[in-house]
């Protein structure tokens, strides 16, 4: 089987979670494979084209897992942007419709540096909402967004269009 092909046999559909009419994707069986999630940080890396990356910023909760093990791969800082509330610092804050509900996003004040490289992940990008809040989040600090970087797109949600004006890639579409 291709890279890709693996990968999408080992994402789980769970239908109706966290509500009725969500197929939410399942990525702990990747995570659960040593091999699988080496192969998706590998990938992950690539999506930053060989840039000179300062900062992984990784988006609450999943998208810190991928993006910690991204930056640690490429040398990088690890930058959370989390659920309102849980930063004990000083915050930027934006708010952004979910999929399935609404939430706020924050991130520390001085988590970039003006001009800083950030490769911004996450595991899946579906209305694009979260990820064009977090993207607003780090252009508030005037980070350089090299690539929104996601293991899975639900294209059919068209999320990118949110995200126009980033370069924007996927491991997997759906
Ligand atoms: P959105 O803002 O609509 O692009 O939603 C993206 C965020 O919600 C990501 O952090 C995902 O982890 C989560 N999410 C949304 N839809 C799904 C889904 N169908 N399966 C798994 N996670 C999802």
């Amino acid at each position: 089987m291709s890279n890709s092909a693996e990968l999408h046999a080992a994402i789980r559909d769970v239908i109706d979670f966290p509500k009725e009419g969500i197929i939410f994707k399942d990525i702990t069986p990747i995570l659960a494979d040593g091999r699988l999630l080496r192969r998706t940080i590998d990938l992950l890396c690539e999506t930053a084209g060989g840039a000179k990356v300062d900062k992984v910023a990784g988006i609450d909760a999943r998208g810190f897992i991928f993006g910690a093990a991204v930056a640690d791969r490429l040398g990088a800082g690890f930058v959370p942007i989390r659920k309102k509330g849980k930063l004990p610092w000083k915050t930027h804050q934006a708010a952004y419709a979910l999929e399935y509900g609404e939430s706020v996003i924050e991130l520390h004040q001085d988590a970039v540096s003006p001009g800083e490289n950030v490769l911004l992940v996450d595991d899946l990008l579906a209305t694009g909402g979260t990820a064009a809040a977090a993207a607003g989040l780090l252009g508030t600090l005037e980070a350089r967004i090299i690539s929104i970087s996601f293991v899975i797109e639900l294209a059919f949600l068209e999320g990118r269009g949110k995200l126009a004006g980033h370069p924007v890639h996927s491991l997997l579409t759906y």
